[in-house]
């Protein structure tokens, strides 16, 4: 019989975020050959989204529309996503290692007594076996997992895993399925989110990151700059957001945010293990730190010893130049 993956889609802003297609292609690896079921909850436009799920390498969709499932619960989608389980029986399910992933599959995986292999950034196959490649004790060294037997939970980074083409011309199924969710007691009615500008951090393909060095709220606008001329995010250290330079959304590392780009470009940060447990894994690393002894140049694809207010405005206007 043909096994089956569901893949459990997650928006932000009215649209999907990238992490969803990422899983698909997750998916695809795990099983080249399985039915790939995308799942998508919410309240409105879930027709587009369903499509969306479908050019990107869904086999179909299941959908479920109620009020309260417009902002995530974990007692509202752990409802709707077991009532899916249920009547699918899935060989697996992948979904984004985000805030939503990380808190609705652990719950999930101990309902249906099943397994979860989690933070995944890497997926071989060879013939049956497919190992799965984590990071462990906060990026320095990586654990592969092998599932032998029955129906897990996958969460994948997000990426890590690049996204199939976009294919308009493919089609599938869109189902709407009906779930009673009065019991659900609770509801989130709104989210106010800090104002922030442009890329969602989590899933740049450019960050740039300042730190300490930074020295204040106002030092950090040529890194906005900076991140703006790369179609970048800015993030930030513990210690600038301790500083009160930013805001505590743009931490990253153990504490704060994992993120994962095609470039770090990391800014008066001196690379304390706990910062480099949220960026390590990024694929080239670009360090600014007058100090020549920083750690952040042991991690470093490049490094530039100098002062940050002189160094980021060349860069800008090289940039620019080109
Ligand atoms: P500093 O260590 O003070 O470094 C500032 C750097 O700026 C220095 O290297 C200096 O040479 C350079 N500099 C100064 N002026 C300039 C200039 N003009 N031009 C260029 N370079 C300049 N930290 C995190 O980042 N994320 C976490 O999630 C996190 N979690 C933690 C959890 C725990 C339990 C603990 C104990 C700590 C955690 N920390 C975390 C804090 C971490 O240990 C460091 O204190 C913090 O990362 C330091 O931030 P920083 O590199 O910005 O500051």
């Amino acid at each position: 019989m043909m096994s089956k993956l569901l893949v459990i889609a997650e928006g932000r802003d009215g649209a999907l975020r990238n992490v969803s297609f990422e899983a698909i292609a997750a998916a695809k690896k795990i099983k080249s050959d399985a039915e790939i079921v995308g799942v998508v909850l919410g309240k409105d436009d879930l027709e587009d989204k369903a499509n969306e799920l479908i050019y990107h390498g869904a086999d179909r969709v299941v959908t479920i529309a109620h009020e309260k499932l417009q902002n995530y619960t974990s007692e509202g989608y752990g409802q709707a996503v077991l009532a899916i389980v249920n009547d699918e029986s899935p060989d697996g399910i992948v979904m984004g290692h985000t805030s939503i992933g990380k808190d609705l599959t652990p719950k999930l995986a101990a309902k249906l007594d099943t397994g979860l292999v989690s933070d995944v950034v890497d997926i071989e196959v060879n013939g049956d076996r497919v190992e799965y490649t984590r990071p462990i004790y906060s990026g320095k060294a990586f654990e592969k997992k092998i599932i032998t037997d029955g129906l897990t939970f996958v969460t994948i980074r997000p990426n890590n895993i690049p996204i199939l083409d976009r294919d308009e011309s493919r089609s599938g199924d869109i189902t709407t399925k009906e779930v009673d969710v009065a019991d659900i007691r609770t509801i989130v009615k709104d989210v106010v989110r800090k104002a922030s500008k442009g890329v969602d951090l989590s899933e740049a393909r450019v960050v740039v990151a300042g730190g300490r060095g930074v020295k204040s709220a106002d030092g950090f606008k040529p890194l906005y700059e900076l991140a703006e001329v790369l179609g970048g995010a800015v993030g930030a250290s513990r210690g600038a957001c301790d500083a009160e330079y930013c805001d505590y959304s743009l931490q990253i590392g153990q504490t704060g945010k994992v993120v994962t780009p095609d470039l770090y470009i990391a800014v008066g940060i001196s690379g304390a293990i706990q910062h480099l447990a949220g960026m390590s894994n990024s694929k080239v690393i670009v360090a600014i730190n007058k100090d020549p002894e920083a750690n952040i140049f042991n991690i470093a694809d490049y490094g530039i010893i100098g002062d940050l207010f002189e160094v980021i405005p060349l860069l800008i206007e090289e940039i620019k130049a080109v």
